[in-house]
């Protein structure tokens, strides 16, 4: 059997096979879901397949002569959302910190613990219909994951980018704690004054609170760096809707 993947899955395929043509051997017992997976590429990565030309599920048993193709994910990628839900709900594992606190910026639900295992991430993206984002291969294995990704680049930026890239999430920026993932409400600049410094309470505009931890957000000479990511995510999102 050949197995012909698409360019973007070649990544997860071992360095010494990383071809875009594999040939395996097969008895024709096994499932098209299971050859793909014993490849390296994670099923949540794998988009339309087809054995000699016609659409196939991961159920599917090919033939030992078949022809397989894999190709990516579509990108935007749909993700099932329940009544009044205008974006995906993210869960991310313990090392995509810092990619966290950048997707509550632009004002993603995402939930993120820095202690949590794999089982206890499952179980949170299941029962919250939250979409598992990672770089850990055997999470997106686990069978029982409704919904998985994994997050292509080293870098926050280019995580980000891939995210939004992927998903086209519509983004409600400045309107989540980036600590704790709680929505802001508006808060008047009056109201929590005496607590600013003088400096801060000069140069800043206060723009909400907290409403889970209580947090106080303002944005000032602070807001550039910030004030640019979530100029750069709007336009990324803009871009991959157009292209949809
Ligand atoms: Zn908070």
């Amino acid at each position: 059997m050949t197995i012909r993947v698409a360019d973007e899955l070649l990544m997860f395929l071992p360095a010494a096979r990383r071809e875009r043509v594999s040939r395996v051997p097969s008895d024709g017992t096994s499932t098209l879901g299971h050859l793909v997976e014993s490849l390296g590429v994670p099923l949540p990565e794998a988009g339309p397949m087809t054995v000699g030309g016609e659409p196939a599920g991961p159920s599917t048993r090919p033939d030992a002569g078949a022809e397989v193709r894999v190709a990516a994910v579509p990108r935007p990628q749909p993700v099932p959302l329940e009544p009044g839900q205008v974006a995906p709900r993210f869960v991310l594992d313990v090392h995509l910190g810092t990619l966290s606190r950048r997707m509550r910026l632009v004002g993603l639900d995402t939930a993120y613990h820095n202690d949590m295992d794999d089982p206890a991430l499952v179980v949170q993206a299941n029962e919250e219909r939250r979409v598992l984002l990672t770089q850990d291969r055997g999470l997106l294995r686990r069978r029982a994951l409704w919904f998985g990704a994994y997050v292509r680049g080293s870098r926050p930026d280019d995580q980000l980018r891939d995210v939004l890239d992927r998903f086209a999430p519509v983004l409600r920026p400045w309107t989540r704690c980036t600590a704790c993932n709680g929505e802001l409400v508006p808060v008047d600049k009056r109201e929590i004054e005496r607590d600013l410094e003088a400096g801060t309470r000069r140069s800043y505009d206060v723009y909400g609170r907290c409403a889970g931890c209580g947090q106080v957000y303002w944005r000032g000479a602070h807001g550039g760096h910030l004030e640019k990511i979530v100029h750069e995510a709007t336009r990324l999102v803009e871009a991959a809707t157009v292209a949809k």
